[in-house]
Order: structure tokens, then C-alpha cells, then sequence
């Protein structure tokens, strides 16, 4: 297992925890818990990534701070989850670089941003060029130049990021990780999609931004979830209409990619802006400082992202479209350098351990340490 540091204190609030079991019925993290007597680091990391940050148990907590006993266990919990993305993505030096806040994502744009706007200065007709018709985008930015960097970057993306969540899951479950059955799977997958514990157990919704509790981050979450599938889906649909039916883009305002890319782009605006706000307005005694610089960063390159490509899209008759193209490509490479180290991984961590924690619901007995 990689090194991941708890400090002794969050063993402790865990076994607090398990001694008073008020908190049972908030989320998956009290059953989990209530299924240990000792607590090893990969239980702890585990329960942090089974925990989705609703702050419930803090504001129900008789021992949270301002108490002596200072149990927080959002806080605890977020300062384990934000090493998660760290330890586990390989390799070290550009998962250490990532960890220095947001100096990899700045990196990658300003590479990125530095190879498209060359390439698109030094095209035939220059970067403020009006284009219009089939391939105009190429005309800026060769088919070439656009998709190498892209899938490279995405397929390393992928690579890193199942690698890692792959190592998570056996860390987590032990022997018992090949013990999933279909059933298992299908259940946390529907609790994924279908972002369950977001909806708040009997707490009946997330204590976010302050102590009352608001289904608004679900709403939220789900805006941005299902945007980036729907942006996703758009991607997907425009390759097949480009490398298999032969249609070049541009394609018309009310056609498969257009409709699937702009209902993901304003779902991700809404929901990622919407994100921000609530972060902003957000109590910060529960809240981990590296984990809240994670979220900022991850929220904002997305809206940039999303804001961007619909820019790109009403402008793209426009001199505009060469530097929004160059910009909007830049960002989203940028993306998907910093995707396996930061919060858009969380996932698949999180997928495995809701995967974990329907193997441990079925065979509470055979898990207690
Ligand atoms: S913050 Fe919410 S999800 Fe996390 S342990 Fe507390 S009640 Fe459970």
C-alpha cells in the first residue's frame, strides 16, 4: 500500500465514533465503521473515500470542536481522501507536482496553449481567419495536430487513473476484492449513477453550505456529472459522423453532437459555477484546506473548459473561432493531464469503495477486523 499519513488523532475520532454510533443512519461510513473493532490505514483510507463530505456528523457531534475532544470527521476523513489521488496515481514526480497545488495544471495549459497557438499562427491563413464549411477547424488547427496530442494524453489519463484505482481496490478489500459478484458491482453502480448518498440519509440532504441541510450540491453534482457524459457522448458521435460517415465538422446547431455537446456544456456551466458558489458560501471548520485547493481547481478548469466550448460554438463563423479553438483545445488537454491527480478521479475511487462496501454489507461477518 503506498504511503499514505494518518495522524494518530483520526484513529482515535474513528474509535469515538464507533463508540457512540449516533451517526449510523447518515451514510455508508457508520455501517462500515460499526463492522471494525480496530481501525488498519487502509481502513482509514477506505472510510475517506466512502465518505462524501455531507458534514452531517460533524453538526450532530456533542465532541466536535469547539470541544476538547475536536472530533471532525469530514476533516479527518478529506485530509486522508485528498492523498488517495496523490499516492496512488503514478508516476511519483508528476503526481508530487500536482500536489503543489495548481502548478500542473498550469503547466500543461500554458504547454498547451504555447503548441496549438503556434501551429495555428503559422497556418496558411493565420488564426484570426474566417472559416466556414466542412473541416473549417482544420483550417486553423490540422485533424492531426488536434487528435494525437488528445488521445495520447487521454489514453494516459485512463491508463493512470485504473492503475491507480485498481491498486486502491485491492489495498482496500484484501483477498476479498475478487469476491464481487455481478450483483455487487450493478448496486454501487446504481448508487454512483444515481449519486445516492448525495441525497443525505435521514439527515435528508446534504448540511452544505452551512448547518441546515439543502439538496442543492446534488443538484449540482448531478448537472456536472451527467454535462461531462453528455459532452462526452457528443465526442464520441462527432468521431463516428467524422471517421466513419465521412461528414466533417462543423456540424448544424441541431444535430447529434451539437445538441449532446451544448447540453453537457450549460449542465457543466450551471453545475460547476453553481459548485463554486456553494464552496464559496461553504463552513470551512469541517472542510480540509488541500482538499477544498483540489475542488477550486478541478470546478474552475471545468467551467473554462465548458465556457470555452460554447463560445467556440457561437463564434465559430466568426475571426474569433482561431483563438477560441486554440484555447478551448489547450484547456482541455490540460484536463486531462491533471484528471488522474486530482478531484476528477474521485470517481472510481469512490466507485470501488461502494463496490467494497456492498461485498461488506453482504458478509458483514467475514470483514471484522
Ligand atoms: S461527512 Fe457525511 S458522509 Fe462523511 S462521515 Fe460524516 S455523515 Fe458520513
Amino acid at each position: 500500500m503506498p504511503e499514505v499519513s494518518i495522524k494518530e488523532h483520526t484513529f482515535w475520532e474513528l474509535e469515538v465514533c464507533n463508540a457512540c454510533r449516533y451517526c449510523e443512519g447518515y451514510c455508508a461510513v457508520f455501517p462500515a465503521l460499526e463492522r471494525r473493532r480496530r481501525f488498519s490505514p487502509a481502513d482509514v483510507v477506505y472510510l475517506a473515500n466512502l465518505c462524501h463530505d455531507c458534514r452531517a456528523c460533524f453538526y450532530a457531534c456533542m465532541y466536535a470542536p469547539p470541544h476538547e475532544f475536536g472530533v471532525n470527521i469530514p476533516k479527518a476523513l478529506a485530509e486522508v481522501r485528498e492523498q488517495t489521488y496523490a499516492q496512488y496515481a503514478l508516476p511519483r514526480v508528476v503526481s508530487d507536482l500536482a500536489r503543489r497545488n495548481a502548478w500542473l495544471l498550469v503547466i500543461a495549459t500554458i504547454v498547451s496553449l504555447a503548441l496549438f497557438g503556434l501551429v495555428a499562427v503559422l497556418s496558411p491563413t493565420g488564426i484570426f481567419a474566417t472559416h466556414t464549411g466542412p473541416g473549417a477547424f482544420y483550417a486553423v488547427i490540422p485533424y492531426l495536430v488536434m487528435l494525437l496530442p488528445a488521445l495520447l494524453v487521454s489514453l494516459y489519463a485512463i491508463w493512470v487513473m485504473l492503475a491507480g484505482a485498481f491498486g486502491f481496490a485491492r489495498d482496500i478489500g484484501g483477498q476479498h476484492l475478487v469476491a464481487a459478484s455481478w450483483r455487487q458491482i450493478l448496486a454501487a453502480a446504481g448508487e454512483a449513477l444515481g449519486l445516492r448518498y448525495l441525497r443525505g440519509g435521514t439527515g435528508g440532504g446534504c448540511y452544505y453550505p452551512s448547518e441546515r441541510t439543502s439538496n442543492s450540491r446534488l443538484l449540482f453534482h448531478m448537472l456536472v456529472f451527467y454535462g461531462f457524459l453528455s459532452a462526452f457522448a457528443a465526442t464520441i458521435v462527432a468521431g463516428v459522423m467524422q471517421d466513419i460517415m465521412d461528414i466533417l465538422p462543423p456540424y448544424p446547431l441541431l444535430s447529434a453532437p451539437v445538441v449532446l455537446g451544448s447540453l453537457g456544456g450549460v449542465g457543466i456551466i450551471v453545475g460547476a459555477t453553481g459548485m463554486l458558489v456553494l464552496k464559496w458560501r461553504s463552513d470551512r471548520a469541517p472542510a480540509d484546506g488541500r482538499s477544498l485547493n483540489l475542488d477550486w481547481l478541478f470546478l474552475l478548469s471545468l467551467d473554462v473548459v465548458a465556457l470555452t466550448g460554447m463560445l467556440l460554438l457561437a463564434l465559430r463563423e466568426t475571426p474569433a473561432m482561431g483563438v477560441l479553438l486554440v484555447v478551448h483545445l489547450a484547456t482541455v488537454l490540460a484536463l486531462y493531464v491533471s484528471a488522474p491527480y486530482g478531484k476528477f478521479a474521485h470517481f472510481l475511487y469512490r466507485y470501488a469503495a461502494l463496490v467494497q462496501n456492498q461485498m461488506e454489507a453482504a458478509a458483514p461477518a467475514r470483514q471484522s477486523h
